[in-house]
């Protein structure tokens, strides 16, 4: 008794749900930090993993360690992700139904080594063939070339996604990888033309240049030097693209300067040098019967390369993803199962927060609001229908959040696209403006003007704070509005003579059929609107698993357990609020007929046919196992069993039958 205390003591205990008597956050980071300093860096809610970022290798993803963990009872062994991997497809298995693992935390905390680690154990754990392992290899491999476009090392992580993603694996019914879908979200194209102090391009320029073979840095016309590459080093700062000059002529008009760059461009680009310089340094009018050019400033010029190079990078990734999706395609048109992997963007908090973070945060709400719906509301509403006695636990329900940011016509979303559709009139003071008028007095939205005597102190005029479910932001309202009211776009006329490339990628990539001005283009927080719609039709139609990433320091340190960093995110993560639920709740439930029919051999009263209702038959055969009052409840349909050992006790003793 005395050792295992201290073992006890020593290293916390592996499901929260299990932690004695109270609650509280504090006891809660303490069993936290206690595994942290131990490298237990997995503890459970119930079926949801907390992974703590070790910031340095540990031990426990070998080959050994994963067939350790292949088809064994999820609490049988120390809580792994493996463990959660193994789970969620044996559940697909045997119930033939879809899932989806959410990996959410902040930037840096450890969401794509998760997703990684579990599609590693996928390959090795399903069966192979050599056409299954042919799949199996794709989807391995489709990591590296995505990140290499798609990552980027930033101050938060050396290895940061600048994009969502989200993965379906397809399982045939033998539970063999058979295909695989990504879907990827909100690129951040602007790090190709601009990084922050201390941050990088996208990884694969450095790759090329430093890594590239030397023919094909001939034929690129590369040298081997970072330096020489303005979107590579500079502060403000495809590479000869970024590397075009302009100058202004003697009207003040802007011409290209350095002339062997700019053939560069146009053979790399297959497109004629001069229809090109026309495109970058000109506007064009559409007059009644002719089209006029009208010439551009420098500054405007500089900034239609950028918006190009910007397009060209954007959708050749999208390219790339489509490319890598037909390599996945499943060719069989049998029946399958699917776990999607989500790994996407954590809540992001600058000092500056732009468009970007908008979008993102955005984003963290929308998926807050499907764990609410999914697991904490209908959690609670299960009870009340089954008529089990339930003492409702309290959430914060971020709905007013997501409707603050979406709804129709007086969502933030609506005033911005409105305000794209005056050109010329609109500016960041009038959209400004337009959202104290409407919204002004919304309990989440503050701003100079509106803000209480607390928090205007702090907040400047051009700024607007959104009360967020995971904490304030502050957002620049200059750089949200020129995202919006530029509309990131590259001009109609550019974009004909993208049209014109003898490169067939770039040819693809801007096609000739894509609507034309007159009609009103979507805006890009409308697109990103409709694709995070488009996902959460996906994911409710799944059986939800979490796992949840904290990041112990912002040192990016092994062994550094910064207490205040933590707490936050374990608030904002909703891990205690779900830790209530859990411990109030009930682990598992079955339809009485489900119950019965698997389980009632255990029982010689309900074998081999049991003559009354099921439920009747559920209480017979529970009885006979012997089950304490406290674990379990009846419901109006289910069984309502509190704890995953009870289960897993009577499943062994089948499984023994
Ligand atoms: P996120 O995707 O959440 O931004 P990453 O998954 O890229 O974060 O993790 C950031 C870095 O932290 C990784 O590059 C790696 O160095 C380290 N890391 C994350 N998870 C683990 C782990 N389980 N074991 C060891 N190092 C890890
Ligand atoms: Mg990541």
């Amino acid at each position: 008794m005395e050792a295992s205390l201290t073992a006890r003591d020593r290293v916390g205990i592996q499901d929260f749900v299990l932690l004695d008597a109270y609650t509280s956050e504090s006891a809660f980071l303490d069993n936290l930090r206690k595994r942290f300093h131990e490298n237990l860096i997995y503890t459970y809610i119930g079926t949801l993993l907390v992974s703590v970022n070790p910031y340095k290798d540990l031990d426990i993803y070998s080959k050994k360690q994963m067939d350790t963990y292949m088809g064994v009872n999820f609490f049988e062994l120390p809580p792994h992700i493996y463990a959660l991997a193994d789970n969620v497809f044996r559940t697909m298995l045997s119930e033939f139904n879809n899932h989806f693992i959410l990996i959410s935390g902040e930037s840096g905390a450890g969401k794509t080594e998760a997703s990684k680690k579990i599609l590693q154990f996928y390959a090795v754990s399903c069966p192979s063939t050599r056409l299954l392992n042919n799949i199996r290899d794709r989807l391995l491999l489709s990591n590296p070339v995505l990140e290499a476009f798609g990552n980027a090392k930033t101050l938060k992580n050396d290895n940061s996604s600048r994009f969502g993603k989200y993965m379906d694996i397809e399982f045939d019914h033998r539970g063999g990888a058979v295909g695989g879908h990504i879907l990827s979200y909100l690129l951040e194209k602007s790090r190709v033309v601009h990084q922050n102090h201390g941050e990088r391009n996208f990884h694969i320029f450095y790759q090329l240049v430093e890594g590239g073979e030397e023919e094909l840095l001939r034929w690129l016309g590369l040298e081997r030097n970072c330096k020489n590459y303005r979107y590579l080093v500079l502060q403000r700062d495809v590479l000869h693209l970024g590397n075009l000059k302009f100058e202004a002529d003697a009207r003040g008009y802007a011409t290209v300067k350095n002339n062997q760059e700019m053939q560069w461009v146009s053979k790399l680009l297959g497109i004629p040098g001069q229809v090109l310089q026309q495109g970058l340094t000109h506007r064009k009018i559409e007059a009644k019967t002719e089209e006029v050019f009208s010439p551009f400033s420098v500054e405007h010029a500089v900034y239609a390369r950028d918006a190009l190079a910007k397009a060209i990078y954007g959708r050749t990734f999208n390219w790339l993803v489509n490319k890598i999706n037909e390599s996945l395609a499943n060719q069989d048109s049998s029946r399958k199962t699917v776990i999607g992997l989500l790994d996407i963007y954590g809540f992001e908090v600058f000092s500056v927060n732009s468009f970007e973070q908008f979008c993102i945060n955005y984003c963290n709400e929308k998926l807050q609001q499907l764990f609410i719906q999914l697991t904490l509301k209908s959690e609670q509403e299960e009870y009340e229908l089954e008529g089990i006695e339930w003492e409702p636990v309290p959430y914060f329900n971020n709905k007013i959040i997501c409707d603050l940011v979406e709804e129709k016509f007086r969502g933030i979303i609506s005033l911005l696209d409105e305000e794209c559709l005056r050109p010329g009139e609109a500016t960041d003071l009038t959209f400004l403006e337009k959202m104290e008028e409407k919204i002004g007095g919304h309990p989440h939205f503050v701003t100079h003007k509106l803000g209480d005597k607390n928090t205007r102190k702090t907040l400047e005029r051009g700024d607007f704070r959104l009360l967020h479910y995971a904490g304030e932001v502050t957002y620049c309202v200059i750089s949200i509005s020129t995202a919006f009211l530029t509309n990131n776009c590259i001009s109609s006329a550019l974009h004909k003579v993208m049209q014109h490339s003898k490169n067939g990628i770039i040819k693809h990539c801007f096609p000739s059929s894509e609507p034309d001005t007159k009609k009103r283009p979507e805006t890009v927080v409308t697109q990103f609107k409709n694709s995070l719609v488009g996902l959460t039709e996906i994911l409710m139609s799944k059986e939800p698993w979490y796992v949840r990433c904290i990041k112990p320091n912002e040192a990016k340190q092994p062994a550094r357990f910064d207490d205040v960093l933590v707490r936050h995110q374990v608030k904002y993560l909703g891990l205690m609020e779900h830790l209530r639920v859990r411990r109030a709740g009930f682990a598992y439930r079955r339809k009485y007929e489900i119950f019965l029919q698997r389980y009632k051999a255990l029982c010689p009263d309900t074998w081999p046919n049991w003559k009354g209702t099921p439920a009747e038959g559920v209480r017979c055969l529970i009885k006979h196992l012997g089950y304490k009052t406290d674990e379990y409840k009846f419901g109006r349909t289910k069984i309502f069993i509190r704890h995953p050992r009870t289960l897993f006790a009577t499943e062994d003793a089948f499984q023994v039958c």
